[in-house]
C-alpha cells in the first residue's frame, strides 16, 4: 500500500489490522469519488492473498511481489481465481440473459447469486456460492463489490448472511461514496474505513507529472475543479474538460453581469451529448443514459465549482460589513447554485438535456436582469 497517495490514516487502520493477524473479514472503504478506496482495496486484497507477506523496516505488511498470488494480480492479462471483483460492468458477463441486456444503472441481486452468494437466478438457473468455495490457491478469497451503494436493498439484504457469517479466510471489500445508501444492518456488519478527499499538493503533483500546458489561472482552476479527487483529475484529462471551462465560463461570467450568452444552454446540452457517446464509444456494455446522467452531472459540478469560487472571489474583496454590495454581488451565485441542483433533479426524472439547461441559463439571465433571485421551478 506504499504507493497510495494521501490516505495515510486510512492505509494505518488497514496495516494495524493486518498486523494484528485478526484481520476483520467485511470492510466498507468510503468517500468522495476518485480518492483511491478502489485502489487501495486491490492492495489490501494482494496482501490478503499473498502467500508470504513481509514485514518492512516501518513495521509495514506488504505483499511479497513474487509468490503464484502475487504475480497473478500483477501480471496485467492474468486472472486471480480468488480475487473477486463485482461491478456493475460485470452484467455483460453474465450468464442470465436479461441481466446481460439490462442497462447498467444497478447492481442486479442476480449478478450477487452468480458471482458471490449462490443461488437461483431469475431465469431459474441455480449457482453454486463463489464465496462458499475453497480459495483456488488455497490461501484465501477475497469479494470487492464496486459502487456497492448501486446494491438494492433486496440484495443488500441477500448478502446480509455471508456477511455475518462468511467462511474461514474470505473478506469483503464494499467500496462506495454513498455510504447512506447501505443499509444500516450491513454497515453494522462492516468495519467502514473512511478515505479523505486529497490534498491539493497531490493534485499538484499529479498535474507535475501530466504536461496538460495550463496557465497559472488554469492550473488553479483545474485544482479547485478536481476539489482533492485523483479520479476528477484523470476525467479531467481524458474528457478535455479544461477545454469546457475555457469555452463556457467566459459566457456564465457574462450572463452573471446582465450581458447575453444565447447559446449557453444548447453549448452545455451539446458538450454533456458528447461526452456521454464518447463514454459508451469506449465503454463496452455502457449505457447511454446512465453516461449522460455522468456527463452531466460533470457539467453541474463545473458550474457549481465556478459558482462557488466566485462567491469565494467575492467574500474576499468585498469591504467588510457591507451587506448590501454583498448581498447584490453574491445573489446571482447562490441563485445560480440553487438552480443547477433543481435542474438536476429534473434531469434525473428524465426531462430533455437540452431544455433543461436552456430553461436554467434563460431563468438566470432573467433573475441577473430583474435582482430576483427566486428559485427556478420546473412543473
Ligand atoms: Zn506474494
Amino acid at each position: 500500500m506504499q504507493g497510495i497517495l494521501g490516505q495515510s490514516k486510512a492505509t494505518a487502520i488497514l496495516q494495524s489490522a493486518l498486523a494484528s493477524d485478526r484481520t476483520h473479514h467485511a470492510w466498507i472503504f468510503h468517500g468522495n469519488e476518485g480518492v483511491g478506496k478502489f485502489t487501495t482495496a486491490n492492495a489490501f486484497a494482494r496482501i490478503l492473498l499473498c502467500h508470504d507477506p513481509q514485514t518492512d523496516l516501518a513495521g509495514q505488511r506488504e505483499a511479497c511481489g513474487g509468490c503464484e498470488s502475487c504475480k497473478r494480480i500483477d501480471h496485467p492479462e492474468a486472472v486471480h481465481p480468488d480475487l473477486h471483483i463485482v461491478q456493475k460492468e460485470l452484467a455483460a458477463q453474465s450468464s442470465v440473459a436479461t441481466v446481460r441486456s439490462r442497462k447498467l444503472l444497478s447492481i442486479p441481486v442476480d449478478l450477487l447469486r452468480e458471482y458471490v452468494i449462490g443461488g437461483e437466478t431469475s431465469d431459474g438457473k441455480f449457482h453454486d456460492a463463489a464465496a462458499s468455495k475453497s480459495p483456488a490457491l488455497r490461501h484465501g478469497k477475497v469479494f470487492i463489490i464496486d459502487e456497492a451503494h448501486l446494491l438494492a436493498p433486496v440484495g443488500q439484504n441477500t448478502l446480509l448472511k455471508t456477511l455475518e457469517e462468511p467462511p474461514p479466510n474470505t473478506y469483503f471489500i464494499l467500496v462506495t461514496h454513498q455510504l447512506d445508501q447501505l443499509l444500516i444492518t450491513i454497515r453494522s456488519r462492516c468495519q467502514a474505513v473512511s478515505f479523505a478527499s486529497l490534498p491539493d499538493e497531490v493534485i499538484n503533483q499529479w498535474l507535475a507529472n501530466n504536461e496538460l500546458n495550463l496557465t497559472e489561472r488554469e492550473t488553479q482552476w483545474f485544482i479547485h475543479f478536481c476539489n482533492g479527487s485523483l479520479g476528477l483529475a484523470e476525467m479531467t484529462r481524458k474528457f478535455e474538460l479544461v477545454q469546457w471551462a475555457r469555452d463556457l465560463l467566459p459566457g456564465v461570467m457574462e450572463l452573471s453581469r446582465g450581458k447575453a450568452a444565447p447559446m449557453l444552454g444548447s453549448d452545455t446540452a451539446e458538450k454533456i451529448d458528447a461526452l456521454a457517446k464518447t463514454w459508451v464509444d469506449s465503454h463496452k456494455g455502457a449505457s447511454k443514459e446512465a453516461a449522460n446522467k455522468m456527463a452531466a452531472h460533470l457539467m453541474f459540478h463545473l458550474l457549481g465549482q465556478y459558482a462557488r469560487s466566485r462567491m469565494q472571489h467575492i467574500a474576499e474583496s468585498a469591504p467588510v460589513n457591507d451587506p448590501i454590495t454583498n448581498e447584490q454581488q453574491l445573489g446571482p451565485w447562490l441563485c445560480l447554485i440553487d438552480s443547477l441542483t433543481i435542474s438536476q433533479k429534473a434531469l434525473s426524472s428524465n426531462v430533455n438535456l437540452t431544455l433543461v439547461m436552456d430553461h436554467l441559463f434563460s431563468h438566470w439571465q432573467q433573475a441577473v436582469n430583474a435582482q430576483c433571485y427566486e428559485p427556478l421551478q420546473w412543473q
